[in-house]
């Protein structure tokens, strides 16, 4: 397969009386066998099967960590944000990306990490809210960009409940905080809206 600069090179040191006709076989010759459009689709599909290592019910999609996907003729691109800097999951991230594109057939990867604008827990989707919730985990309360430093209102996941309480700052990962519900008594934990 011909690389992209080599590809360059080519069409530049090709005379201009050269026919349209030569330049559509090459293309055709170096197309992938999935299609662009397909590609972006196809790789979003194999995504959904990558789970975050600190929230497992989600996947990197519906966590927003994915910021873009360009597939090229003899690539794939992938721009990631980390949920938290210098969050020691993104490693794992990475490879379970290259692992799920390499599984369907990509097996030229480039993950990009891209810092700015900064992740935040209002780029989660409502369904990935639901996800959360189903799963006893209560979602960001409120929008992060708003201000307030403690969202101290967090409703039980379980029963509905407001009347909650914090019971450690850190639960079973640094993204989330243990909280415990006054009404039903369970304690769950909270995806910390950042
Ligand atoms: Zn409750």
């Amino acid at each position: 397969m011909v690389s992209a600069t080599e590809f360059a090179n080519t069409c530049e040191a090709a005379p201009p009386s050269r026919s349209s006709s030569d330049a559509q076989i090459s293309e055709v010759q170096a197309a992938p066998a999935v299609a662009r459009g397909d590609g972006v689709k196809r790789v979003q599909e194999l995504l959904m099967e990558v789970l975050d290592p600190e929230i497992p019910v989600l996947n990197v999609i519906e966590m927003g960590i994915v910021r873009s996907i360009v597939c090229t003729d003899e690539s794939v691109q992938i721009l990631i944000t980390p949920t938290y800097s210098g969050c020691p999951a993104m490693e794992m991230i990475e490879q379970d990306i290259r692992a799920a594109l390499a599984r369907g057939g990509f097996n030229q990867t480039e993950i990009k990490t891209v810092l700015s604008p900064a992740w935040t827990t209002d780029w989660l989707s409502a369904a990935a809210r639901e996800k959360l919730r189903e799963h006893g985990i209560a979602p960001p309360s409120g929008a992060a960009c708003m201000g307030s430093p403690q969202q101290t209102e967090v409703a039980c996941p379980r029963c509905g409940s407001r009347e909650t309480e914090e019971l450690s700052a850190f639960g079973s990962t640094a993204c989330q905080a243990l909280r415990r519900c006054r009404a039903c008594r369970e304690p769950f934990g909270y995806f910390k809206a950042i």
